[in-house]
């Protein structure tokens, strides 16, 4: 990489938050729109939603409820075997919410519903088409769940109108089963992503794995992240400095996956107060 980089505003001042931040913010609250980025305390809202380098807002909407009727370990959605019914007007309310919202990019996620017969496809698919026929500028990206490998479901989404078809396999194959709720698994999660493909090849498909998960699958108990910084010319640069709110994104990512304690932050090192640390996660 090319010179070195500045020093990060943390370091100086406070973070700015571009203006399309505070017009998403303020205009949000009539709506009735849940988004993932509020709910979840997402820490790159700022950047998110400010629209960053292209100027493109994106927030992402949760569909179809609050609770899920699978339970990934990862996870912090809750659970029922028979959640509430779906809204009937959602499609047609959450389209035009978004539409009057003014986001450039707007990704539709939702909870899994076993419990409905396509697990709910139509009514995403609704909610896309209803979205693009009020503005056909925005940018759709759907985040679905497997349809237990149901692909007339994938399809109905496929042909909705959307732009990206995004399903997670979230993890490596050795670790599936101790990740993933058992009903999902790798290979139907690639078949959802090649039947969309199959079907649509103009939309761009796209997946998320974790990383460190192989770390407590080795009973690693304890873990610290760091920012490196250089020590002297001749060491490797800085290739980018990582956000406190990012670090503390981490931290509590590292603490729901299970780890005696996860420490991390801009200053923290291995040996970061490693004794008081020790000390209150393991003698408490
Ligand atoms: Fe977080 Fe995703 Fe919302 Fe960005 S779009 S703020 S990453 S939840
Ligand atoms: Fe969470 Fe999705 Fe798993 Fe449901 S299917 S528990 S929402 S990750």
């Amino acid at each position: 990489k090319g010179a070195r980089l500045r020093l990060p505003p943390w370091l100086k001042t406070e973070i700015p938050i571009g203006k399309n931040f505070n017009r998403l913010k303020n205009t949000l609250r009539d709506l009735n729109l849940h988004t993932v980025c509020e709910e979840a305390r997402c820490p790159n809202i700022g950047e998110c939603w400010g629209g960053g380098e292209y100027n493109t807002a994106t927030a992402t909407i949760m569909l179809m409820g609050d609770t899920c009727t699978r339970g990934c370990r990862f996870c912090s959605v809750k659970t029922a075997r028979r959640p509430p019914p779906l809204d009937p007007n959602e499609p047609y309310n959450t389209a035009k919410a978004i539409a009057a919202w003014g986001l450039d990019y707007v990704v539709l996620t939702s909870v899994d519903r076993d419990d409905i017969s396509d697990g709910g496809a139509e009514h995403f698919a609704k909610t896309v088409s209803n979205l693009k026929e009020r503005d056909s500028r925005i940018l759709v990206e759907c985040l679905t769940p497997d349809f237990r490998g149901d692909l007339a479901a994938v399809e109905k989404i496929a042909l909705s109108g959307l732009d990206v078809y995004a399903h997670n396999v979230e993890t490596v194959r050795e670790l599936q089963r101790f990740v993933r709720d058992p009903r999902a698994n790798i290979d139907q999660s690639l078949s959802v992503l090649r039947h969309a493909k199959k079907v649509k090849p103009s939309v761009l498909t796209k997946t998320s794995i974790m990383l460190g998960l192989e770390l407590r699958e080795a009973e690693v108990d304890c873990l610290t992240l760091g920012q490196y910084m250089q020590p002297t010319k001749r060491h490797l640069k800085v290739d980018e400095y990582v956000t406190p709110e990012k670090f503390a994104h981490w931290e509590k990512v590292g603490n729901e996956m299970g780890f005696v304690y996860t420490a991390s932050g801009p200053l923290v090192r291995s040996s970061y107060k490693a004794g008081e640390f020790f000390l209150k996660n393991l003698l408490k």
